[in-house]
């Protein structure tokens, strides 16, 4: 039979590396704790309108990257292409911000029909939070903070820099695209294909584009931050000074916009040199609009969503990866049908008194020698052999396997007791 292969750009994690994401997993966890963000969890398929409307019908991501299809009853359906859409529909949906101001985050599987290359797949993982309800300043930095943190847990601190821009109000934004439109005109021969169609429609991510023949036009294309009025300005200068008083190293990037719709005000990325092309590890924003314009009554909001493959990449470059953890701490090797059944039933009576102990059974005819080889691999620090000597004389073997250490015949009642004192 030919094999069946996964779908381009979907990858397997394999128990290799799910030892990494766990770690990963487990440090954001904790984190979410301690800053007071709940987790949610929202279905990966919506309504494809929910993306269209959120972030933006001229952006890559809804012009060109969502899985959409027609579903049996007719309705077109999208597998979730980013996290805050649905997590702000999903808020709405249960009252949540109803007087209240929730953190959220979330964690999992966000896909886009993008071409595949290293840091860039088709179904990736992200993990956001969304902070809802306050339009400060302070909470801005706190959100920066929290992603700051990780990096500083993660031991990646040093590698990684934090950009930052403020798009300002929908008002100062249809300003300032007239200005920009009137400045890509002036050069419109220069503009690729893609450009050109967004001239009109959605100059600000002419600014966003990653073909290189356009960074110097855009380079010089007039600055979002020279049309911000007062009220703006001042949100933007102090996100700046918190910034500088907890000690967080920035850099005002003027062409920051961000490749959605629904940002205003303060915009963020962490970027990295380390990874190539793909060096956006973490991005996030001001989306003060978007719950009005899912239904909802007006309530700011700021999030950043960050990429979990990116991230992992980075702790492999940097070696700040934990050793992986051995399989086993005891392996029972068994000879024949009796003693197999007593090392089924001495290893669960083991569970239920050690909890914390990991124990692989053999459970297959395999000989005395492969058995201890598996032992060995596992990375059990004992194996208990039981054989037909054994059961005849009523006693386990105990074999030593990472010390030099004799090895010792114990009665099979004495056993767990000589393993809880001896782990
Ligand atoms: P890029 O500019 O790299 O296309 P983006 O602006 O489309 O990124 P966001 O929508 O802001 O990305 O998503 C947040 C993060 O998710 C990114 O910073 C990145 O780390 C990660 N990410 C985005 N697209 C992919 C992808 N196709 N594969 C893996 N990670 C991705
Ligand atoms: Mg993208």
């Amino acid at each position: 039979m030919q094999k069946i292969q996964a779908i381009r750009g979907m990858n397997d994690l394999l128990p290799e590396n799910t030892g990494h994401w766990q770690y990963f997993e487990k440090i954001i966890l904790n984190l979410a704790k301690r800053y007071g963000y709940q987790e949610i969890r929202f279905p990966l398929l919506e309504k494809t309108e929910l993306f269209t409307r959120s972030v933006g019908e001229v952006t890559d991501i809804v012009e060109k990257e969502m899985y959409t299809f027609t579903d049996r009853s007719g309705d077109s359906l999208t597998l979730r292409p980013e996290g805050t859409a649905s997590c702000v529909r999903a808020a709405i949906e249960h009252g949540l911000l109803h007087n209240q101001s929730p953190k959220l985050w979330y964690r999992g599987p966000i896909f886009r029909y993008e071409r595949p290359q290293k840091g860039r797949y088709r179904q990736f993982y992200q993990v956001g939070f969304e902070a809802f309800g306050e339009k400060t300043p302070e909470i801005d930095v706190e959100v920066i903070l929290i992603s700051h943190r990780l990096w500083q847990e993660l031991g990646i601190a040093n590698h990684v820099a934090l950009e930052i821009n403020s798009l300002g109000s929908n008002e100062e934004r249809a300003c300032y695209r007239k200005e920009l439109i009137t400045y890509f005109e002036k050069h419109q021969a220069v503009l690729d294909a893609d450009s050109q169609r967004r001239l009109y429609t959605n100059p600000l991510r002419i600014l966003d584009s990653k073909n290189p023949a356009l960074q110097q036009l855009i380079e010089q294309a007039p600055k979002l931050l020279d049309y911000l009025q007062a009220d703006s300005l001042n949100h933007f200068t102090k996100v700046c000074q918190l910034l500088e008083l907890a000690g967080i190293k920035y850099k005002v990037n003027p062409r920051l916009v961000r490749g959605l719709d629904y940002y205003c005000q303060t915009v963020f990325e962490w970027v990295t040199t380390a990874l190539g092309a793909q060096g956006t590890i973490c991005a996030g924003g001001r989306y003060d609009g978007l719950v009005e314009l899912l239904g909802g009554k007006a309530t700011p909001a700021i999030g950043f969503a960050m990429g979990v493959e990116r991230i992992i990449e980075l702790l492999f470059e940097f070696k700040k990866l934990p050793p992986s953890e051995s399989l086993a701490d005891i392996y029972f090797v068994a000879i024949g049908e009796q003693a197999k059944a007593k090392s089924l039933v001495l290893a669960e009576q083991l569970r239920t008194t050690a909890l914390h102990l990991k124990i692989i059974v053999n459970h297959n005819d395999s000989g005395f020698k492969s058995q201890l080889k598996r032992a060995d691999q596992s990375g059990a620090k004992l194996a208990v052999i039981i054989g037909e000597d054994e059961l005849n004389q009523g006693k386990a073997t105990i074999k030593y396997l990472r010390v030099e250490k004799p090895q010792q015949q114990i009665e099979f009642n004495q056993l767990i007791q000589l393993i809880n004192n001896d782990q």
